[in-house]
């Protein structure tokens, strides 16, 4: 049978107090390869950065959650709606796998806070057929773990599940990336080419959302927000690596800067919600527009 893992989340990554010096260093000099790296001639040269992995998945299904969390990557803060993916969509992309011969090494199920999807066990019996072709395929649910209702839900999940559960407490996460610094509105990405994606996009793969299928589940909240409803609207071809969807998103997400995993201990503590120009416009814009979209 295959194990349920309900621990909290760590960062694996992390330094030892002596070696602080080293990885700072090393992460500074990370940082200016990445600069170097991501800007227009020099990506001409050498090719993208990144590219999406076509064998990980992760899947937005609702964008409600109980928590406000600031710097929210999917918006779900600053931006709340109850959107879900619907049952069918989910059905669809088992059909799709199957008839794609699809291998997937692991899929993740995530949100705004997915435990709070009211089909979710509906959800879980469709991907299980995956696991049911393949069973070394790890089935992943992230949750927040916050409030009885959200536990409740988490105590009746199938064994076959692996929880990853990050516990929060409240909406400060001073670990959170500055996700609304978007990378547009700073002098320093001027002659950044965006379609470099970040490594989000090969660690984490394709994001299926109810706004279709991205390079990264980041994305397809931006696009949310955009009120653009531009992801690719059935699963996408390997190969496809979805360059117009990233040079779009990337040049919003915060998460470009670095472009790379910065352990904890080498970024600044974020204890407040940081929001660059752009992102207070398209707010305001998503606000205005909200009750005209029914969310
Ligand atoms: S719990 Fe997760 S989805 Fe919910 S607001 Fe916080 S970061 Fe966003
Ligand atoms: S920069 Fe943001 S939108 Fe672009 S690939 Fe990375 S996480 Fe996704």
């Amino acid at each position: 049978m295959f194990s349920n893992k309900k621990e909290p989340f760590k960062y694996s990554q992390d330094y030892p107090k002596k070696w602080l010096h080293i990885a700072k260093f090393w992460f500074n000099l990370k940082a200016l390869w990445r600069w170097v790296r991501v800007q227009r001639p020099i990506s001409k040269l050498m090719g993208y950065q990144y590219r999406v992995a076509n064998d990980l998945i992760e899947i937005d299904i609702t964008y409600q959650c109980n928590l406000k969390c600031n710097n929210c990557n999917r918006s779900s803060a600053q931006a709340p709606d109850n959107r879900h993916l619907k049952l069918s969509d989910i059905s669809q992309f088992v059909e799709d796998s199957l008839n794609q011969k699809r291998y997937w090494r692991k899929i993740r199920i995530l949100g705004g806070e997915p435990t709070l999807h009211p089909q979710l066990h509906e959800i879980l019996d469709e991907l299980y057929k995956l696991k049911q072709v393949h069973s070394d395929i790890s089935i992943q649910l992230v949750t927040n773990g916050y409030g009885r209702r959200v536990n409740k839900v988490i105590g009746e999940l199938p064994d076959w599940l692996y929880v990853e559960n990050s516990s929060k407490i409240d909406s400060v996460q001073p670990e959170f990336g500055p996700f609304n610094l978007a990378p547009v509105d700073s002098w320093y990405h001027k002659f950044s080419d965006f379609s470099n994606g970040c490594d989000i996009a090969k660690t984490c793969g394709i994001g299926l959302t109810p706004q279709g299928y991205f390079p990264c589940a980041v994305a397809g909240g931006i696009d949310r927000v955009l009120n653009k409803n531009s992801g690719r609207q059935s699963l996408p071809d390997s190969d496809d690596e979805m360059r117009d969807l990233m040079k779009i998103a990337c040049g919003l997400c915060g998460r470009f800067r670095d472009g790379h995993y910065v352990p904890p201990k080498l970024r600044a503590k974020i204890l407040e919600q940081r929001t660059s120009d752009s992102w207070i416009k398209i707010y305001q814009e998503w606000d205005s527009n909200k009750d005209r979209n029914g969310h």
